[in-house]
């Protein structure tokens, strides 16, 4: 009989499981609490494994036709004076990397599944039940649905890791900063260049998105961790750009029309098991990497297909065991990375903002280039381990 699999979150993590289960013969259901395909503008940089695996998806054509060339970062300071010249283009000629919006991602894994995988939009789990024999879920409006499996896909704030594992203070490993990204109208046409003001404990990108509309990324030094709620992430971004270059603060006042930034703390989720029974959490809400590590997105891809490969081949525990066993090395690498490079992207002190500075702007080219390559790297690197269990 058909194995039946019901995913959280039809997010990165849930559409690739989606992917690879269908593939393996499984009848994957996906339980989305939005809408439609969350709307998430900020853009992402698929390499190394997680890159290897959508090509084996077929979906190399797609992302490249959704993909944004990025020539060069322009950093300055807060009286708008260049710092910094990062030229990616060059930098990044030889690798094989992808640069696209976090929802153009979402989109084509959503567009790669076949017709008959079923999709409930806006709809909200209240109960998980792991009967040992199967796992049955209620859904707030009533409907009980029955699968050999429960895949928590549903992110950092993840409702089945709480359900199941318990609560997320004894998972999360807070990083000491916060991002904010929003998108506005395109009022620095920066073409396929990226500006950057960055200032001691606070940086903000700017980059122009396939669509033509401008996103902005903030990320900041802080020990706050309470969620920012509605109505108060707006003047938060005012605050922490009280100082910043006043074409910031000026920029804010435009997106400010529009709809909410996407706010959160960087952070790690770090436990010490994946699964319970019949449940298995996967992407961020397994293993929050941050925006830091430029992997997440690529390790959730490359989750889901180890763990259909190994259900095909293995009893379901077993199954689950192995799938975390291989991915884990990988895991580990990538959060003690982005442990060690927030201090680095984000200097906290003037004293350490300014040695920075200076070691970048007066390394030789050849060197800056070496230097920026080898980051990209270390961090395909540390995806490495996953990329030798896939081949
Ligand atoms: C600014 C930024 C830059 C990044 N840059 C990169 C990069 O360069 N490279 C890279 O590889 N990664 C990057 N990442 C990380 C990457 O975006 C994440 O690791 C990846 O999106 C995780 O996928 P996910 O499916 O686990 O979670 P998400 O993408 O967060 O999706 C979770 C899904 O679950 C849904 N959901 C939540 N709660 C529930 C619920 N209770 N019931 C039902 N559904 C629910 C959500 O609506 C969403 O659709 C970046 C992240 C950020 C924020």
């Amino acid at each position: 009989m058909q194995r039946k699999a019901l995913i959280v979150g039809a997010g990165v993590a849930g559409l690739s499981a989606a992917w690879w289960l269908k593939k393996a013969g499984w009848q994957p259901v996906l339980i989305e609490r939005a809408h439609d395909l969350r709307d998430a503008g900020y853009m992402l940089g698929l390499s190394g494994p997680g890159l290897e695996i959508a090509k084996r998806m077929g979906l190399e054509p797609t992302l490249q036709a959704a993909a944004c060339s990025v020539n060069e970062n322009v950093y300055r300071d807060r009286k708008g004076r260049e710092l910094l010249r990062l030229r990616y283009r060059e930098f990044l000629k030889d690798l094989p990397y992808i640069a696209l919006r976090r929802t153009d991602l979402v989109q084509a894994l959503r567009d790669a599944l076949p017709d008959d995988v079923e999709i409930r939009f806006g709809a909200v789990v209240e109960s998980i039940d792991d009967r040992g024999d199967a796992v049955a879920v209620r859904l707030a409006d009533g409907t009980a649905l029955t699968g050999d499996l429960l895949i928590g896909a549903d992110g950092l704030r993840s409702w089945v890791r709480r359900t199941c594992f318990g609560p997320d203070e004894q998972y999360f490993k807070e990083l000491g900063y916060r991002f904010a990204t929003y998108d506005l109208e395109d009022v620095l046409k920066l073409g396929s260049d990226f500006l950057s003001y960055t200032e001691p404990g606070h940086i903000v990108e700017y980059y122009t998105l396939h669509d033509g509309r401008l996103a902005a990324l903030h990320v900041w030094r802080t020990d706050e961790t309470a969620i920012v709620t509605s109505g108060g992430r707006w003047p938060m971004l005012h605050d922490i750009s009280r100082n910043t270059h006043e074409s910031v603060r000026r920029m804010l006042d435009v997106a400010a029309r529009g709809p909410e930034p996407l706010v959160d703390n960087l952070t790690l989720v770090d436990m010490p098991s994946w699964s319970k029974g019949r449940v298995v959490l996967l992407g961020d809400a397994a293993h929050c990497l941050t925006l830091i590590s430029g992997q997440g997105a690529g390790m959730s891809i490359a989750s889901a297909s180890i763990l259909a490969q190994e259900l095909a081949e293995r009893p379901l525990v077993e199954a689950l065991a192995r799938h975390e066993q291989r991915l884990r090395p990988s895991i580990a690498k990538l959060q003690e990375r982005s442990r060690k490079m927030g201090a680095l992207f984000i200097p906290a002190t003037p004293f350490s903002f300014r040695l920075r500075n200076f070691i970048l702007r007066h390394m030789p080219r050849a060197w800056l280039a070496r230097y920026f390559l080898s980051a990209v790297q270390s961090e395909i690197l540390a995806s490495q381990d996953v990329a030798r269990t896939t081949a």
